[in-house]
């Protein structure tokens, strides 16, 4: 092996894989039966972060930064003045086992450009998963990016071995699909998911009647978007994020902002930035979908089609509907409960099982470890220490916003003298 072409292409493949947020690795129960090396199972994996925020826990790179596209928003494409590398499929499997023996990782993600055609890479990304698992023994986590375009044999082979499968829809719009990346249909992303939703199902289906039937894809499939490159509102992509987590089954989808990598009058110019706090709403929004049984079309909709800045997703929802307030703590189903600004799920978990030996009042609820700055605004329990009176939205908004350390408190302070 010849090192220093080795930690060359590292340096070009791991560098134009971290734009790449689709990383996380839970959710796999893989499991060493007792020989080879690894265990996904084992989910305490130590995720170390890069300077900017993005996970590096696994071994994360691309197979090649070559590329037969030329998708706008990509620093791989083809048109971009960028030194290009391409790994043997040995190289991968050695570089993973070698990491992974040194603790260095905890399995492998990997990527790639798109060389020759969607099926000849597609077929490379199997071949190193293939390997890892039947030759070395490799029992830790694989995450293999489904490249768009591939045929249905392979997105099935991908699954035999992949703990995750992820193609990145990238653009959430259509439209902006188009304009950015010409070489690409939607079809290429929706036809390789719908397969491995199809083969989860089966595959499940037939475990429960035949107990060996192997695992398919035991993390499920994800993918990711990319924020800020067409103008789309946060309604566009919490739409889009709704339907393929609906329609394909989505374990998790992700939220990348766009980081502009050349000039070009479609997109955003060099040097703007979509803030880290965009990302955090979509994704605050996104667990609302998943875990708290809000409905898309709550949150964001016409008349409200970006997501508040200043306040997280669930207040922005409770202060436009404060005709749902306040909560009665003792007698709220589950569902109310959860729409408590400041009530986490452990926390409405807690008061369901307090509330079954007495009536909760405050002390009982400071008793069993609830936060109430905020959740006392939106409820009232068997106590008249704290009564909301007369306070509405706004109001509610600036005292929350006045004891809280974030960077808006100051703009309220000024504004809720107004009130004194
Ligand atoms: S196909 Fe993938 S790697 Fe190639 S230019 Fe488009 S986004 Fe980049």
């Amino acid at each position: 092996m010849n090192f220093e072409r080795i930690k060359e292409k590292l340096n070009i493949l791991a560098d134009a894989a971290k734009y790449d947020v689709s990383c996380s690795s839970s959710g796999s129960d893989r499991k060493n039966k007792g020989k080879g090396l690894g265990d996904a199972s084992k989910m305490g994996i130590c995720h170390s972060y890069t300077e900017d925020g993005r996970c590096v826990s696994l071994l994360k790179i691309l197979l090649t930064n070559h590329c037969i596209f030329d998708c706008a928003y990509c620093v791989t494409r083809k048109s971009n003045d960028v030194k290009r590398a391409a790994f043997k499929i040995q190289e991968v499997v050695d570089l993973t086992m070698n990491f992974y023996r040194r603790n260095y990782i905890e399995g492998l993600f990997l990527s790639s450009g798109i060389f020759k055609s969607p099926d000849y890479t597609m077929e490379r990304l199997i071949a190193v998963a293939k390997k890892l698992r039947e030759e070395e023994n490799f029992n830790g986590y694989i995450h293999l990016k489904s490249i768009p375009g591939a045929s249905d044999e392979l997105m099935y082979e991908a699954g035999l071995y992949a703990d995750r499968l992820s193609v990145n829809i990238e653009v959430p719009t259509v439209s902006g699909l188009k304009l950015l990346a010409p070489d690409k249909k939607h079809e290429d992303f929706t036809k390789p998911m719908l397969k491995v939703k199809n083969e989860l199902i089966r595959y499940k289906n037939e475990r429960k009647i035949i107990k060996s039937t192997p695992k398919y894809a035991p993390a499920g499939q994800s993918t990711q978007m990319i924020i800020g490159a067409t103008g789309e509102t946060d309604k566009d992509i919490m739409f889009s994020a709704a339907h393929y987590y609906k329609k394909y089954h989505m374990k998790r989808v992700y939220y990348s902002g766009y980081v502009p990598v050349a000039e070009d009058n479609r997109l955003p110019a060099i040097g703007s930035q979509v803030p880290m706090l965009r990302e955090n709403r979509l994704y605050q929004t996104d667990w609302l979908l998943r875990f708290y049984g809000f409905a898309v079309n709550e949150i964001v909709n016409d008349t409200h089609p970006n997501l508040d800045v200043d306040v997280d997703p669930k207040l922005s929802w409770a202060l436009r509907n404060m005709e749902h307030f306040p909560v009665d703590i003792n007698k709220a189903d589950k569902r109310m409960l959860a729409r408590v600004p400041g009530l986490g799920m452990r926390s409405v978990h807690k008061i369901i099982n307090a509330r079954k030996f007495r009536k909760l009042n405050w002390d009982h609820l400071k008793k069993i470890g609830l936060a109430l700055n905020r959740a006392k605004y939106f409820m009232v329990c068997d106590s008249r220490n704290w009564e909301r009176k007369d306070l509405d939205a706004e109001k509610i908004k600036g005292l929350i916003l006045q004891n809280s350390s974030g960077k808006f408190r100051n703009q309220y302070s000024t504004q809720l003298a107004l009130f004194n």
